[in-house]
């Protein structure tokens, strides 16, 4: 049995969240393994309720379970708060760093069917399949920042800082999964002109004999950026600290046709966090517009990544693809010719090619 704390957050949250709950739900008879899910108040909803965006209740409910659900946080309504106490900064972060998650996953996979959906040629985007493994408790975001007046005109800095292990710990995991996929890592830095990339390259290096079947290359991020609209299909998983793999991986995130298909897993605690990558989408909010397949990959990434039940996984994202193949398309992805969904139906879909697959 495990013990799954599901929190859908705001906007389109409650309603996609639900979604991938059931298709949890048809997995588990399959499979014959009982999830046990228990809801909980994250962002503006536990704002307005708690007065709070990450109630201590919310956080010890995640820190007893086996996994995490989330949804998305904010929205208009609580874009006036201070920074500090907004949904993304009070709830987002401090749920990373208590549960020590230190890497964020991204594959970026586009379904032979959603080719028409990508901005980019059929050409060059057919077989793009990658993985982006991002650094994200360390760098620029975490490093000693100021802003200040001097006598020279207004200033400010941030500081981007990485000790040795924390780079060996997000690089072996990038090895480790490159060598459960087709053992190519590319480790994008700027080593060009950055201290800090020139320790993440040496520590690449210094590395990289532990894993003798994959194959490593270095890349520049500007390159970088460049290949994956350019040859996408050319990486495999990529690894890099976290500012680049946050614009690396929004950049990644269209090459898929459409934001709402794309999934995430935060790793490297006790308890691992799984959430679409998009945020709550306020203008679609509670219409039923919303694609809950990023949110129903997620839940696939949890089987694999914290159940081991990688057979089951493997088994949504075919049920999916099933779907997709089938003509059926949200609004995000809809063109002449495929037949308009809203989002429950949708998920029906899904967990009825799950039943029948
Ligand atoms: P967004 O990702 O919510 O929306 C961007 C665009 O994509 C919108 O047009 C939206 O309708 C569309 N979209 C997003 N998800 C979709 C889905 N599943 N199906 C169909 N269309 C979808 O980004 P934004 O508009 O910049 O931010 C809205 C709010 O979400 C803000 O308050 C922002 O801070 C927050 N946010 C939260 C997270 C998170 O919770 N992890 C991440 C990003 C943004």
């Amino acid at each position: 049995m495990y013990k799954i704390a599901v929190l859908p957050g705001d906007g389109i949250g409650p309603e996609i969240v639900p979604e991938a709950v059931k298709v949890l739900e048809a997995v588990s008879r399959r499979a014959g393994i009982e999830f046990q899910f228990t809801e909980a108040l994250v962002g503006g909803a536990a704002i307005d309720t708690r007065g709070i965006a990450l109630p201590p209740e919310t956080l010890e409910l995640c820190r007893q379970s086996d996994a995490v659900l989330l949804g998305a946080v904010g929205g208009p309504k609580w874009d006036t708060l201070p920074p500090a106490e907004r949904p993304e900064t009070a709830a987002l972060l401090p749920l990373r760093k208590e549960l020590g998650l230190y890497a964020n996953l991204r594959p970026a996979f586009l379904y032979d069917s959603l080719v028409e959906a990508s901005p980019l040629k059929k050409e060059i985007v057919t077989g793009t399949d990658l993985i982006i493994v991002r650094e994200l408790t360390g760098g620029l975001y975490f490093g000693a920042k100021k802003r200040e007046q001097t006598a020279g005109g207004e200033m400010a800095y941030d500081t981007m800082y990485y000790s040795r292990a924390e780079i060996e710990r997000i690089v072996r995991l990038a090895f480790a999964i490159a060598r459960q996929r087709r053992c190519h890592l590319t480790s994008v830095d700027k080593a060009n002109v950055l201290t800090t990339s020139r320790l993440w390259r040496d520590t690449v290096e210094d590395i990289k004999g532990e894993f003798p079947e994959v194959t490593v290359e270095h890349m520049y991020v500007d390159n970088c950026a460049m290949q994956l609209v350019r040859r996408p299909a050319q990486f495999d998983v990529i690894v890099t600290e976290n500012t680049f793999g946050d614009i690396l991986s929004d950049q990644a995130s269209v090459l898929t046709g459409s934001i709402g298909m794309l999934p995430s897993a935060s790793i490297g605690g006790a308890v691992a966090l799984y959430e679409p990558c998009h945020g709550s989408a306020p203008d679609i909010a509670g219409q039923q517009k919303a694609n809950p397949l990023a949110t129903i990959l997620s839940a696939a990434m949890m089987l694999k990544y914290s159940f081991k039940m990688d057979q089951a996984a493997a088994a949504v994202e075919a049920a999916v693809g099933r779907v997709l193949a089938r003509g059926y398309r949200t609004p995000d992805l809809y063109v002449p010719g495929t037949q308009l969904v809203g989002t429950a139906e949708m998920g029906q879909l899904v967990r009825r090619e799950l039943e029948e697959g």
